[in-house]
């Protein structure tokens, strides 16, 4: 490979919706502050003309020009999937690249899915050689790479991109699992699918508490979090070990995980522009509409409410929404209706004027909100949204959740709790004391900063 003397250079293969891709661009940042060479792949599918995702990222990086004190540098490399018309019309193509992972993430369940299920799922068709063509098509593009473009030292790749490590296999390139959720949630999904306890309950609705995991948590029926196989270097979580220390503990003892916590990753957009424009342009004037109003309010004083990139509510749940803030006497950032289009979110949290967040329990979002110093009203909407909830409301303490259907009245109930009375005040105190520790955490000296210098002689280390 003759890598020794080289720079360590990283690829990162990120899952282009907004949620993974994120943290995978401000991890990419991170690593180069360490002196690390980063090159992203992005994959795009033959004959779409615009690749949307390319923009996006080219932009991010562009306008990314320092991290802290260190100038970033970070490569794009594009890898192209065949189109499948065999399987949709071409329009239609990158989306089902797309919705594949989603619905092996979302729907499969099984940490071992495989090919199969996605061909079976998606087209109807069956039996092995439409897996077979489907792994294929995926890992080939990015072996292709690998063959003429000089080995990185480490990819790190997707946790919806299992077959990274078949692609990087014959090369010897080690493959690290970005695992976008937290610590929690990860050991949960691990202990569900060791223990399968949502087979002794009769329905959907009834609860079971998750096997061999520290506190009494009662979940509802969950679809597991997807792993990739076993056969990856390690893991890396966008997250710090202060403040799930339990369950990192039991991450790597008991679940037997090779990870590394390096977050929050968001903390390394230092200035407006680059929190203001982070992921996508925001869709509003981030020097005067919203920074203007939010000026005008008192500490504290503001509730911001934002479900995420891939929510989609009725006219009717919106409006019932809209009416359970209003009930609440709070005034309020609404990101969907009052914001259209993609918000400063980062840029918003960090405002001394917010005193709160609504939240879907998206892990981004979660840890943006801790980061931000917020207590939380939290109100997930699928998958592991449901584990992160249980962390912020029963371990960390610094959430209230909706828990609810009837939108209006638990909206108000909530809210109220959130921004009034004593219990509001001493939820916001832990909340300003994880936020301080989430700082500390990416400083350096700070245990994530200590975890990503770790990772980096390591990789080092299995070179030299
Ligand atoms: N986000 C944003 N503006 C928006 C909506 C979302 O900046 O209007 C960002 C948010 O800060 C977070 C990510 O998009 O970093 C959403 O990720 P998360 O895991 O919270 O939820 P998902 O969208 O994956 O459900």
């Amino acid at each position: 490979m003759g890598s020794t003397s080289r720079q360590l250079h990283v690829f990162f293969s990120p899952f282009m919706a907004p949620g993974h891709m994120i943290p995978m661009l401000d991890m990419a940042k991170l690593f180069t502050t360490r002196g690390v060479k980063a090159t992203i792949i992005m994959p795009v599918v033959q004959q779409i003309t615009t690749p949307l995702n390319v923009p996006i990222v080219t932009k991010t990086i562009e306008r990314t020009k320092t991290c802290g004190n260190s100038v970033i540098k970070i490569d794009i490399q594009t890898i192209e999937f065949p189109a499948i018309e065999a399987c949709l019309p071409k329009a239609c193509v990158e989306v089902f690249v797309n919705l594949l992972r989603f619905i092996i993430k979302y729907h499969c369940g099984s940490p071992n899915y495989h090919s199969s299920q996605m061909v079976d799922l998606v087209t109807g068709s069956e039996g092995e050689s439409g897996a077979d063509q489907l792994d294929t098509m995926l890992w080939q593009p990015l072996e292709q790479l690998l063959q003429n473009h000089d080995h990185p030292h480490c990819i790190v790749a997707d946790m919806v991109f299992p077959w990274t490590i078949d692609a990087t296999a014959k090369f010897g390139i080690p493959v690290l699992v970005f695992n976008s959720t937290s610590v929690f949630s990860a050991s949960a999904a691990v202990s569900i699918g060791q223990y399968t306890p949502q087979m002794e309950v009769s329905s959907d609705s009834e609860p079971f508490v998750i096997p061999n995991f520290s506190g009494e948590i009662n979940i509802f029926s969950a679809k597991e979090v997807g792993e990739s196989e076993l056969r990856r270097y390690g893991v890396i979580l966008n997250s710090f070990y202060e403040l799930e220390p339990t369950y990192a503990n039991h991450y790597t003892k008991v679940c037997g995980r090779k990870a590394w916590y390096i977050g929050p990753v968001s903390l390394c957009n230092k200035d407006a522009e680059d929190k203001g424009h982070r992921g996508k342009e925001s869709s509003i004037d981030i020097k005067h509409e919203c920074m203007n109003w939010l000026n005008t309010k008192h500490i504290n004083s503001v509730v911001y409410i934002c479900f995420g990139s891939l929510s989609n509510f009725r006219d009717s749940q919106l409006m019932e929404i809209a009416m359970g803030l209003e009930a609440s006497g709070q005034q309020f950032i609404w990101v969907g209706l009052i914001i259209r289009g993609w918000a400063p979110q980062v840029l918003i949290l960090d405002h001394q004027a917010v005193g709160g967040f609504v939240t879907h329990c998206g892990w981004n979002s979660t840890l943006e909100g801790v980061t931000a110093g917020l207590p939380m009203v939290t109100w997930p909407l699928f998958s592991e949204q449901f584990f992160n909830e249980k962390l912020v409301t029963e371990v960390l303490k610094i959430g209230v959740p909706v828990g609810a259907q009837q939108y209006k009245e638990a909206i108000e109930k909530a809210v109220r709790h959130l921004m009034e009375g004593e219990e509001a005040k001493e939820m916001r105190s832990r909340a300003k004391e994880l936020g301080e520790m989430a700082r500390r955490a990416i400083e350096e000296g700070g245990s994530s900063y200590s975890h990503l210098n770790a990772l980096i002689e390591e990789l080092k280390a299995l070179h030299s």
